[in-house]
């Protein structure tokens, strides 16, 4: 289901509207989902990078964007890159994206950190820290997935769960 407000929260003109509806059925009639990856690969034109491309508002456009505009609240207008959490660039499945903002990028540098020191302790159950819990909490209200966290952070799945339902981080 489309996204039916526009920047603010303001409602769309139905012009608009229509045109987000033929967006949305156009781009779903042309993914194949892998049963594996659950993956939603784009079955038009790519460009170099791999990404999806689709002719939209007068413009050729990356089709993991205008999947983030439609189901994941993103601004078009804005600067900010989506991410997949997948790492495959013809993919549009909305909980595979992310917005990529500056906390995104402190978990990417937290996670070449966090992966040498796992191979120097071995250790299965790091201990979290203040910043990493606020840095976990950012990555869940963009939609990370509890899972994918659990492994980046290298504790165990529960202890996501535990700081998305705040049990024993109260900040
Ligand atoms: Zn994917």
């Amino acid at each position: 289901m489309a996204n039916l407000t526009g920047r603010g929260g303001k409602p769309l003109g139905w012009r608009k509207i229509r045109s987000l509806k033929q967006l949305e059925s156009s781009l779903l009639q042309r993914r194949r989902i892998d049963e594996t990856s659950g993956c939603w690969l784009w079955l038009g034109a790519r460009n170099s990078a791999g990404y999806g491309s689709v002719g939209y508002d007068g413009r050729v456009q990356s089709v993991h964007r205008l999947a983030a505009i439609l189901w994941l609240n993103f601004d078009g207008d804005s600067t900010k890159d989506i991410c997949h959490h997948c790492d495959n660039p013809p993919c549009f499945n909305p909980s595979h994206l992310y917005i990529g903002d500056n906390y995104t990028n402190t978990i990417d540098r937290k996670q070449r950190g966090r992966a040498r020191y796992l191979r120097g302790e071995e250790n299965g159950n790091a201990h979290l820290s203040f910043v990493d819990v606020q840095l976990i909490r950012k990555a869940l209200e963009l939609g990370t997935s509890q899972h994918q966290l659990a492994s980046l952070f290298g504790v165990a799945q529960g202890t996501i769960w535990g700081i998305a339902h705040e049990k024993h981080w109260a900040a």
